[in-house]
């Protein structure tokens, strides 16, 4: 019966030895309770705890539980993309490790992928994170939403289930960063999103930093559109035509008046204010072309240490 699985389950993990028994126990539960082909595959994304012990023990317990082992730290999307190439089902579900998703949702998800809808997304119902993890992620709904040109509420919620052929379209895909709900909204015709339930993260800490959030985010717009870098690009000349007004504006005032000597600092002022513009944009065009070189020296995008399957 394992060998075709219909439901595919993929968990990416770093560092969730609290939540993994307590998440296996649930997710065995609901599988069962579906009645229909199933695998679950954990992806390891280079845990340093209990995770990978834990991990084995469910292998051999569990004849549907499968492993990927990462041999070092990926990130999230990086394990997914692991976990899209492997995985076998007709309806490819992804979800958290940390419980924060309750896995008693995916029976919701299955049914209306069977309806027939290529992508089920997610919004989490009162989403128990801090204000501070809110408000940006308001931000960046908005702008993927635009970017991608599918308008959902929720492209952060990793709960989803996809149907084969989206996961075929993304295992198409070799770049070396990139957004999977997004990436996976630009190929599908029909999607829906659904309400699920938010936990907090009762076990274990977040394993988001700042800097990581932010690196997403960065792969997020520089993956999906040339957007940003073309808004520089028209910042740029407006700040220059500014300039040269105001260039003109004190050389008028220099004959009229006479010159000017007060006004020194607030040039200064907008020098500084200048000088950020063009650093800022410095920036955005080192992120594509740091993107470009990641690509043209195609390494590959991780490496599997064990495969346990
Ligand atoms: N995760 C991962 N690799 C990473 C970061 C996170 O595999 O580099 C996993 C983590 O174990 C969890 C999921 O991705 O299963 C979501 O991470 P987390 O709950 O820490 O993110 P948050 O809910 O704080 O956004
Ligand atoms: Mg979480």
């Amino acid at each position: 019966m394992e060998d075709k699985p219909n439901i595919s389950v993929l968990i990416p993990v770093l560092n969730e030895e609290e939540s993994l028994p307590e998440l296996q126990e649930r997710l065995h539960r609901v599988m069962e309770g579906i009645k229909e082909p199933y695998e679950i595959i954990y992806i390891n994304d280079g845990s340093t705890d209990r995770t990978p012990v834990l991990l084995e023990d469910y292998h051999k317990k569990f004849p549907c539980v499968k492993v990927i082992e990462f041999n070092r730290n990926y990130g999230q999307h990086m394990a997914l993309f692991a976990g899209f190439e492997h995985a076998k089902g007709e309806i490819i579900i992804t979800i958290d490790a940390d419980l924060q998703n309750p896995p008693e949702e995916i029976p919701k998800l299955v049914a209306k992928a069977e309806e027939g809808y290529e992508v089920v997304g997610t919004y989490r119902k009162a989403r128990k994170d801090s204000i501070f993890r809110k408000i940006p992620s308001f931000i960046v709904n908005k702008i993927t939403a635009k970017l991608v040109g599918v308008k959902l509420r929720d492209y952060g919620c990793m709960l989803r289930a996809y149907r084969r052929n989206i996961i075929d379209y993304m295992n198409m895909c070799p770049e070396s960063s990139s957004f999977i709900p997004a990436l996976a909204a630009t190929f599908a015709k029909r999607i829906v999103e659904i309400e699920v339930k938010h936990e907090e993260r009762s076990k274990g800490t977040s394993k988001y930093s700042i800097f990581k959030l932010l690196r997403l985010n960065f792969d997020l717009m520089t993956n999906f559109s040339l957007l940003p870098i073309q808004f520089i690009g028209v910042i740029g000349v407006v700040v220059a035509l500014l300039g040269l007004a105001f260039a003109i504006l004190l050389f008028v005032r220099r004959l009229i008046v006479g010159p000017e000597v007060e006004g020194t600092f607030t040039l200064f002022a907008i020098l500084f204010f200048f000088i950020g513009a063009q650093i800022f944009s410095l920036g955005i065009i080192g992120e594509y072309i740091g993107r470009i070189y990641q690509e043209v020296r195609r390494r590959p995008r991780f490496i599997i240490k064990k495969e346990l399957f």
